[in-house]
């Protein structure tokens, strides 16, 4: 036998003695353990022999053909783009591929046996379509057409089914075969992206944290826009009049150019919340009640010109470096990397220089006078020129603000997915952008100085007055001040490079764009992210596999995005903070906006905000209606990034506590408003 050419259809025959009829008859068992196939008696007539061995070919060798040919045909089948299923005659499913398996999210041991219904059970397909399928299939033929499925994620994907009944030998029915294919071919790849575990075999499912994963997948907003479109107009295909009709709405809606803040003001209005609506209006919009242009008449130079003042450019020298920070200023600072810092008290304790003194501490730590090549009295110097240039008038928009959001951002810099993510660069624009976001910030919102005509709105054109002027005033302070150009020591490229960073990131505080930063920040980042924990958890963090998709969140165009959101969860964290720094900054910002609306009534602008009135505005509502709108979403997405789970607990506390303070007021208010009885 060893000398014999081995084939992969050999059947090893064991011929052994034909027993007297007394003797019993010895076990198979130790001929299988030997190796052997099947047992021959033995037997002298030829034609027996022969009959055995045509038993052999047409028995054990066939069949061993035909099941190496089976399993060539389910390894072609893992290897096809479609999801194919094989059930039985009554839906069991006995087999899936691979393509099924990450189209619909779940590993093919989960769902082996379950009903093929069942699993995919959704209501978003006609009521009727299941008994269309039936009677096509019992009359033997296909049926084919669009089929809603929901995977197990909860997602309802439209895709495009064509589904096939097998008849067995006696003329049943035996198997159904479906095979599904996802409107745009595009969403298979991007599946398979996504749910990288499948591919590896390993249990599906989201590693954790509360419904934002879901909300994630939720919020999902395709880019570019056109495949949307597509996937909708292929859903139209089938569907009856009344969804198609209001699908032609959706496209309507969907090409419009302004996806978010339009839609979000009209909603807000048709909602009749008039706090919402002055809130996302004052905050979003350029000139949401803009009446006649104030300037025809106006002199620019004549108006409030908060943001026209002359820039500060005196440099004190205390304190020239973090050793000569005085103690109980330093006893401060050292609570500095916990998110509870208190800021209020280093403003106080720093006769409102708050940024100076962190900002040296931090940016210290952070290695940016190496990165800049510079030391540190000419750091402290571009701190102080900076922080000058904030104004202390301002009851929120001063550098305590500008200090605050330092703080955040140099703490979520700290967190573990912002250090393996981000580079050095990245960081210090991050530090630096974080204390130039508001400077010279007059304490007016964009629409302020749009009515009024501000010689900043006219030299930016309307568009991101603000912080176009927070950024190029910043650059411009810092080279009108050798002593104090943190950027001298750059080369050419260097600074290019930085400058550019720095710039992206003060513009993305514009909360104009908000939404639109929040949804690309969604699609892109937390998607990788999902890929990211998935990998990590099945191997291990630093395996080949985990480095593949921190490749991916390592992306130039995803660490912009990451940045992007980080600047951004910082300058309006105040919500996170804990409860007694929550509410001053509430108190603080409600001021600003009482004074901005004194002013435009008193010059007779166009009021941005005229819930914002000092006599009657609710701050609690006007904490809700910050929170829902803007804080929520964005936390949940940020926390799903990088895990700051004690940001979430504060701003859940924090919420609370507005709402038991708006029912507080209300009650106040019911107690003191005559009844019909005191009336009469
Ligand atoms: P910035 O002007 O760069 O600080 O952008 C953030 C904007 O968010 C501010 O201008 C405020 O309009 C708004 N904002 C921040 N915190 C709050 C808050 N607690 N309540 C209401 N609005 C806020
Ligand atoms: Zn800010």
């Amino acid at each position: 036998m060893r000398a014999t050419k081995a084939s992969q259809h050999t059947v090893i025959v064991a011929v052994t003695k034909r027993l007297s009829t007394d003797k019993d008859e010895p076990s198979i068992l130790p001929l299988i353990k030997a190796g052997f196939n099947k047992r021959v008696v033995e037997n002298h007539n030829l034609n027996a022999c022969i009959n055995e061995l045509l038993c052999l070919e047409y028995g054990e060798v066939r069949t061993q053909l035909q099941l190496s040919a089976a399993n060539a045909l389910f390894c072609a089948l893992d290897n096809v783009s479609d999801a194919v299923e094989i059930a039985s005659d009554d839906r069991e499913i006995q087999y899936v591929n691979h393509a099924w398996e990450r189209l619909m999210g779940y590993g093919s041991e989960e769902v082996m046996e379950k009903d093929s219904m069942e699993v995919t059970k959704n209501d978003h397909n006609k009521p009727d379509l299941q008994d269309s399928i039936n009677t096509q299939l019992k009359k033997g033929k296909y049926w084919e057409g669009t089929y809603y499925t929901r995977r197990k994620n909860g997602e309802i994907l439209p895709s495009h089914c064509h589904v096939s009944p097998v008849i067995g030998p006696t003329g049943q029915i035996s198997h159904i075969i479906s095979v599904k294919t996802t409107s745009d071919a595009s969403l298979i790849e991007r599946l398979k992206d996504t749910d990288y575990s499948i591919v590896n075999g390993g249990v599906y499912g989201f590693p954790r944290r509360r419904e934002s994963v879901t909300k994630i997948h939720s919020m999902t907003i395709e880019a570019p826009i056109t495949k949307v479109i597509n996937i909708i107009n292929a859903a139209q295909e089938n569907s009856p009049i009344t969804v198609v009709q209001a699908l032609d709405h959706v496209l309507e809606i969907l090409r419009t150019s302004e996806l978010y803040s339009p839609y979000l003001s009209q909603q807000l209005r048709a909602d009749e919340d008039p706090m919402t609506t002055d809130l996302v209006g004052g905050i979003m919009s350029q000139s949401m009640r803009r009446q006649l242009m104030v300037s025809a008449s106006q002199d620019v130079n004549s108006n409030s010109s908060k943001g026209s003042h002359q820039p500060h450019t005196y440099i004190p020298t205390n304190p020239a470096t973090l050793s000569q920070i005085p103690d109980h200023i330093k006893a401060i600072l050292n609570s500095e990397p916990s998110w509870d810092f208190d800021i209020i008290r280093l403003e106080k304790a720093t006769n409102n220089r708050p940024l100076v003194y962190l900002g040296l501490k931090t940016l210290m730590r952070f290695g940016v006078c190496d990165f800049f090549n510079i030391n540190e009295t000419c750091l402290t110097n571009w701190l102080t020129v900076i922080e000058s240039n904030y104004h202390s008038s301002n009851t929120y928009h001063n550098s305590t603000h500008a200090a605050d959001v330092l703080h955040a951002t140099a703490f979520f810099l700290e967190q573990e997915r912002n250090k393996a993510v981000l580079d050095q660069s990245d960081v210090v624009c991050s530090l630096i952008s974080a204390i130039i976001h508001d400077v010279d910030h007059p304490g007016r919102t964009n629409a302020f100085l749009i009515n009024e005509g501000n010689k900043l709105a006219i030299l930016y054109n309307d568009q991101a007055v603000l912080e176009s002027h927070h950024s190029a005033l910043a650059f411009q302070l810092s080279w009108e001040n050798d002593s104090a150009n943190i950027f001298r020591g750059l080369d050419n490229e260097g600074y290019r490079a930085t400058r550019q960073n720095i710039i992206d990131m003060v513009l993305a505080t514009e909360m104009r764009h908000h939404f639109e930063h929040l949804n690309k920040f969604v699609n892109s980042v937390n998607k990788a992210t999902l890929k990211y924990e998935d990998t990590s958890s099945m191997s291990g963090n630093g395996s080949p596999d985990s480095s593949v998709v921190l490749n991916q969140l390592t992306t130039p165009e995803n660490r912009l995005l990451i940045k992007r959101m980080l600047i951004k969860c910082a300058d309006v964290a105040n919500p996170c903070r804990p409860l007694d720094l929550c509410v001053e900054w509430g108190k603080r910002i409600a001021e600003e906006y009482f004074n901005q609306t004194e002013e435009e009534k008193k010059r007779g602008l166009p009021v941005v905000m005229p819930i914002f009135d000092r006599k009657t505005c609710s701050i609690p509502k006007s904490q809700i209606s910050f929170i829902d709108v803007f804080i929520n979403d964005m936390f949940d997405a940020w926390d799903y990034y990088c895990d700051v789970p004690d940001l979430i607990t504060h701003l859940q506390n924090n919420y609370k506590y507005w709402q038991q303070a708006d029912d507080n007021s209300q009650d106040c208010e019911e107690a003191s408003s005559p009844t019909d009885g005191d009336k009469t």
